[in-house]
């Protein structure tokens, strides 16, 4: 089976996913959308309002700057995968519990087994968290001293895995300030 057909499947099981009460709040799980053929994934946190209604990941105002992001290093969502940690609505919005993080996140490694990824860009800090610990890496300091950086990953599936460490796109939207902020960080994309 090729990439596209292996994350259909993969998509399939979690459109009827129980697994934790994320489903019962859930309009619709978010799988996530882009090449299967890329080598960069950038993993959120969780979808917001937006996505739960379009089962879009990053269709919203924090999507509007992930774009602007995107297109100045001259990539598209053509050329990317986009996903999220957990794939349903946590109710308001609120943080994704660890039960929840343990139940969802099968799925995005199965996306990652499939895709492959040597770039894995964390957007935030619960998605960056999850990779630290996901590659046992020996490594304490707050996204506020990490954004920016690249921290690097391996194990069984991955001989060597690029991670990189950015801000949440959304906090542009509530500091606009930030944006230079941002879009200076995602910069590093271009060294790797
Ligand atoms: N924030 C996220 O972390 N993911 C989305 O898909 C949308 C907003
Ligand atoms: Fe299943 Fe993940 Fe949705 Fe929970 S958040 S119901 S584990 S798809």
């Amino acid at each position: 089976m090729d990439r596209q057909n292996l994350l259909d499947e993969c998509r399939r099981e979690a459109n009827q996913c129980k697994r934790c009460i994320l489903w019962k709040s859930r309009n619709n799980v978010v799988f996530g959308e882009g090449s299967p053929e890329t080598k960069i994934i950038f993993v959120g946190e969780a979808p917001g309002y937006n996505e739960d209604i379009k089962g879009i990941p990053f269709c919203g105002k924090a999507g509007e700057v992930l774009d602007i992001l995107l297109s100045s290093i001259k990539l598209n969502r053509r050329d990317i995968y986009i996903t999220n940690i957990v794939k349903c609505r946590p109710p308001e919005n609120r943080d994704p519990q660890e039960e929840e993080i343990k139940a969802c996140t099968p799925y995005l490694e199965r996306q990652i087994e499939i895709i492959s990824p040597s770039v894995i860009c964390c957007l935030g800090r619960h998605s960056l968290r999850y990779f630290i610990n996901r590659f046992s890496l020996k490594e304490n300091r707050s996204i506020s001293r990490l954004h920016g950086m690249v921290l690097e990953g391996g194990d069984s599936l991955f001989s060597k895995v690029h991670i990189v460490a950015l801000y949440h796109p959304a906090v542009a939207v509530y500091d606009p300030g930030k944006l230079e902020l941002l879009k200076k960080d995602i910069q590093v994309l271009k060294e790797i």
